[in-house]
């Protein structure tokens, strides 16, 4: 990558498991025990990074990171705007018509 070049793509695990078992995920979820990502594990690497390179778009992925307990704060601590010009929320979209509250608290954070 040349100098000043942008990464296009970041993606951040707030959790490893999913509640759907696809047959192709491309994050091995079906067979990924149950894992939650704790967000002081991210923050110190971002800000390491925002020292050396800006992010095109950092992507909320899992498995289903809705499954995380408290994805809001999760959201909210991560500290993406010193370092990426968008934020993305990566979903299987199953809980949102139940819980839109899912929704609206991820928009919330990422602005
Ligand atoms: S919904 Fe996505 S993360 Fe979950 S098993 Fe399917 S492809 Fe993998």
């Amino acid at each position: 990558m040349a100098a000043g070049q942008k990464i296009p793509v970041l993606d951040i695990h707030a959790v490893d498991h999913c509640n759907f078992h696809c047959a192709g995920c491309n994050h091995a979820s079906p067979r990924t025990p149950r894992k939650v990502h704790d967000v002081k594990l991210y923050v110190p690497l971002l800000k390491k990074l925002a020292e050396l390179t800006r992010i095109d778009r950092i992507c909320i992925v899992g498995g289903e990171p809705t499954l995380h307990p408290n994805l809001s704060g999760f959201l909210a601590a991560l500290p993406w705007q010193h370092l990426a010009d968008r934020m993305c929320l990566y979903t299987n979209g199953h809980w949102l018509l139940k819980k839109p509250h899912i929704l609206m608290v991820s928009m919330r954070a990422s602005n």
